[in-house]
Formats: C-alpha cells, sequence, structure tokens
C-alpha cells in the first residue's frame, strides 16, 4: 500500500522536506500568539510523527517561544530566510511535529480537523462551514478520527515513557 507523499520548503529554497502518510489531525489556530508569532491571522498546523517527517536538504535554527498553555515550543526555521516550517510542542515534545500548512508544495491538499480559540479571532475572518470550531482547545476523543486519537495516545505512552 503506498502512502500519500507531500513535500514542502522554506522561502529562499534552502530547506526542503517530505512528510509521508496522512497527518494525524490539522489545526487552524487562531490564539493571539499564533497571530503574533507568523504576523497572521491564525495559523495551520499539520500535525504528524516526527518519523514520518524528513529533511531531505537545508538545515535549521531553532527557536523557543511559549505556546498558549504557558509551556516552552520550539520552532524550527531555515536557518537562511527565517521561514518557520515546524514546531515541536511540549505535550509531545520531539516525538510529533506541527508542520506550518503553508509551507506545503501543495498547501490545499490539507484542510483542519478544527478550528481553535476562536474567541480571539480577528473579527473580519469568516469560520470555515463544515469544519468544528471552539473558543479555545477541545477534546481530541469528541472530535478526531479514531485513527487519529490512537497515534496520539501511541505517542503520548511514548512521551510518558521518557522519549522525546
Ligand atoms: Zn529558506
Ligand atoms: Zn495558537
Amino acid at each position: 500500500m503506498s502512502e500519500t507523499i507531500r513535500e514542502g520548503g522554506c522561502g529562499c529554497g534552502h530547506v526542503r522536506y517530505r512528510m509521508t502518510g496522512e497527518p494525524i489531525m490539522v489545526h487552524n489556530c487562531h490564539c493571539r500568539l499564533c497571530q503574533q508569532q507568523t504576523g497572521s491571522t491564525s495559523v495551520v498546523n499539520v500535525f504528524i510523527e516526527s518519523e514520518r517527517l524528513e529533511l531531505l536538504q537545508g538545515d535549521f535554527t531553532d527557536h523557543q517561544l511559549p505556546g498558549g498553555s504557558g509551556a516552552i515550543h520550539t520552532t524550527r526555521r531555515c536557518s537562511r530566510c527565517g521561514t518557520a516550517i515546524w514546531s515541536h510542542y511540549a505535550r509531545l515534545g520531539t516525538l510529533a511535529a506541527g508542520v506550518r500548512g503553508g509551507t506545503l508544495d501543495d498547501p490545499d491538499s490539507v484542510t483542519p480537523d478544527v478550528v481553535i480559540f476562536t474567541e480571539s479571532k480577528m473579527p473580519w475572518v469568516p469560520l470555515p462551514e463544515g469544519i468544528p470550531h471552539f473558543e479555545q482547545y477541545y477534546d481530541f476523543n469528541e472530535v478526531l478520527r479514531e485513527e487519529s486519537c490512537a497515534r496520539l495516545g501511541a505517542l503520548a505512552a511514548r512521551r510518558k515513557a521518557g522519549e522525546g
């Protein structure tokens, strides 16, 4: 069985990466921190296991910033042009990454599973129809596919056992 392959990269072409398989979940986050850190209305984070991500070329600089929970997350940026490529968040550490959806060669190939932190959404941004949205965060088990919850559970167990 062949898995879906997606590739992407930074603005200057130095960083190229490949993602193998479907994401665990895709978040569209409108929290103030995502707005500030992207300079935009919101971020699209495509979450996937780190072992399904391959850096094909280039290298990163790592930047630490607080996320919505107050916990520090690490954003990996192209060392040359500074485009943010993906982040590792406190909950799953380096076991999983939230890849910036806009860095995919075909960003249309992913659709958010959920829109979060709509409480701080810029008032002129419409909410998409047919995608669940929440004022803040949400319960994975109520929204995500069973398979995604299982993948998150497996990662959480590895994290608890000291990995990542
Ligand atoms: Zn670059
Ligand atoms: Zn956010």
